[in-house]
């Protein structure tokens, strides 16, 4: 590969929003063989090297031009904050245009759960979350998405060699339809992470459309709901994107995704004190259900700073959990991490650089 054949080409993708039979086009572009993509993966995701010099086995030429065929670069950790026990770290990444993105790690029970972020912002305005009063900047490209997952996997040294993933971080993964499902194919890739597709959950708020189109993927990815009513009438309030595709459509929709991946849908139900939390809220949402392949998580809600909401009291939230324990299929209360760093569900975007250290 000469030097002059690489300069032509401007400016370089980021390997980590490459597939790597994109990544073979390319190098096949210079005359290099579709084997030379399988060890670059190798080394990246799976050896974790991030810089082309210690990729001993690829020819020097390819070594030394490889920053004319892909870039290497993370976007650069901007603030870190942890949680006392260490068991929950929040990332401020900033990215090539100076926008910011946050994404969460969490340990509980010992096992690793990275949530990553789809935008910058959301859309979506969903009236008790932090991130939707900051409204929409722009959608994450696919390697921004795949290099949260990297930055954090750096970050813990990648002792957890197993690691679930939950795309309920900044935004609204399928308003990002493209770019989310080409991350999912390069985390999955074998040659790469070889992260598997039960280890992965898309939540959404109810974008019904791309619902049926994440099924057709054809890949058991988890799915869930961001629900938190049962009624149209509240969730018009509580999740404006109801207005367009009410209820009814959605759970329709989550439960062909049931049908079709052969996996329970998750319905997420923040608990909003005098809201959401009563004895007729907590039947129609064992109804609901009960009507399709499912499971409920109930997320205490965790205060925004400006925000009204109130969570409710521990024995309130008990209360909710143990009228639905007998007439539900299977409930959790999820235990609330990263509160006192506003990593929690809802809080992104919250109390950033006012109060960070
Ligand atoms: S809950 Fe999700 S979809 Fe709703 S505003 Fe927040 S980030 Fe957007």
């Amino acid at each position: 590969m000469s030097a002059h054949s690489l300069a032509s080409i401007s400016p370089p993708p980021s390997l980590f929003g490459l597939s790597r039979a994109a990544l073979a086009a390319r190098l096949a572009d210079r005359g290099m063989p579709a084997y030379r993509a399988d060890q670059i993966f190798g080394w990246v995701y799976q050896k974790h090297h991030r810089s082309a010099d210690r990729m001993l086995n690829l020819p020097a030429p390819l070594r030394d031009g490889f920053h004319e065929v892909c870039s290497l670069a993370l976007p650069e950790v901007v603030s870190l904050r942890s949680t006392s026990d260490q068991s929950t770290h929040k990332f401020a990444l900033g990215l090539a245009d100076h926008a910011r993105v946050e994404c969460v790690s969490m340990r509980a029970e010992r096992r690793l759960t990275f949530c990553l972020s789809s935008q910058v912002g959301c859309a979506l305005g969903c009236t008790f979350c932090a991130t939707g009063l900051m409204g929409l900047t722009r959608n994450l490209s696919a390697g921004e998405i795949v290099a949260q997952v990297l930055v954090m996997g750096d970050f813990h040294a990648w002792r957890d060699a197993r690691f679930n993933l939950v795309f309920m971080g900044m935004g609204e993964p399928l308003a990002n339809f493209g770019p989310l499902v080409d991350a999912i194919h390069v985390l999955r890739d074998a040659k790469g992470l070889g992260l598997g597709a039960r280890r992965i959950t898309v939540s959404t708020s109810g974008v019904v459309p791309h619902i049926g189109r994440l099924a057709d993927q054809g890949l058991p990815l988890g799915l869930a709901i961001s629900l938190h009513a049962t009624t149209d009438e509240l969730r018009n309030r509580l999740v404006p994107i109801n207005r367009r595709w009410p209820l009814a459509e959605l759970l329709d929709a989550a439960r062909a995704y049931g049908r079709h991946t052969g996996r329970r849908v998750t319905l997420e139900y923040t608990l909003l004190a005098g809201v959401n939390d009563g004895p007729e809220d907590a039947a129609r949402l064992a109804a609901i259900a009960r009507r399709l392949p499912s499971k409920i998580n109930l997320i205490p809600y965790n205060p925004v700073p400006g925000m009204a909401w109130k969570r409710p009291t521990q024995e309130a939230i008990e209360a909710f959990a143990e009228r639905l324990y007998p007439i539900a299929p299977a409930v959790t209360v999820r235990k609330t991490l990263g509160g006192e760093i506003w990593a929690a569900c809802g809080q992104l975007g919250a109390a950033s650089d006012a109060s960070e250290a």
